[in-house]
């Protein structure tokens, strides 16, 4: 994924750092060599490798392919340990949820937050892998909200007009639906799972509670099984 930094002309790029590593070593790029490329927030296409040494590389790039359509789901996610977080970030930007929400919630670890994976640069990074992963460039916007309240009773009733809003709960009585065909939003809890005055919040504001069965998922596995069980058609 090229950023406007990397662009030394309208149609040329040097890479340094990780994204040289990765054309060296992973792709094992020579010169000459055609790689697939995207701009952020643009168009994906060929960039051609014209100049490699140990500290850059030079391409120059033809852009003129639109990425892969944005799966309309926004994600309510609950604070995940940092252990999980950055998987979780990359796993969403992959499956090409443009929309994150951290919300806070009773059984978040006030020490979450500290996590340095939440600075603007590390957000990025982790978002980068996971759109390089799925040949997209369409950055997900990042949503944090230390307060669960205010954000459930002033912001979340205007985020969920139009969607389908669903809250993963386990032992609820009603099966979460198996595809969707309008935009939906999804709110999925902590590792404790969501307090049921939360659940009673987050219904409140236009949620529907809704279960997976009697197995009950890591937040790292939900996010990707929800997905593809949502919206399966548009991945
Ligand atoms: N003991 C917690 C509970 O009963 O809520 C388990 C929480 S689970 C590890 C973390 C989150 O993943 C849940 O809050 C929910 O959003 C989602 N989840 C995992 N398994 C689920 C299931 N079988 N049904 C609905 N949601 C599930």
């Amino acid at each position: 994924l090229l950023f406007d930094e990397d662009f030394v002309a309208p149609d040329r790029v040097v890479l340094r750092g990780r994204r040289l590593e990765h054309i060296k070593s992973i792709l094992g790029a020579a010169i000459g060599d055609r790689l697939p490329v995207g701009r952020v927030n643009g168009l994906m296409g060929l960039g051609e490798v014209i100049s490699l040494t140990n500290s850059e590389a030079e391409l120059i790039i033809k852009l003129d392919q639109q990425p892969p359509r944005p799966l309309p789901l926004t994600l309510i996610l609950a604070m995940p340990r940092p252990k999980m977080f950055r998987r979780i970030l990359q796993t969403s930007a992959t499956l090409g949820i443009k929309d994150i929400w951290l919300i806070n919630s009773y059984k978040v670890e006030k020490s979450f937050w500290q996590t340095p994976w939440l600075s603007d640069d590390n957000l990025r990074e982790n978002l980068t892998l996971g759109l390089e992963q799925a040949k997209d460039t369409a950055m997900p916007r990042v949503h944090i909200r230390k307060l669960f309240k205010p954000f459930v009773e002033d912001e979340l009733p205007a985020l969920l007009e139009d969607k389908e809003a669903l809250v993963a709960h386990p032992g609820t009585p009603t099966p979460c639906p198996t595809h969707l065909n309008r935009p939906a939003a999804l709110c999925i809890g902590p590792e404790g799972g969501f307090t049921p005055y939360e659940v009673g919040k987050l219904e409140e504001a236009g949620c529907q509670s809704v279960h997976l069965g009697p197995r009950i998922l890591r937040v790292e596995t939900a996010v990707p099984v929800l997905t593809s069980r949502l919206f399966n058609a548009c991945l």
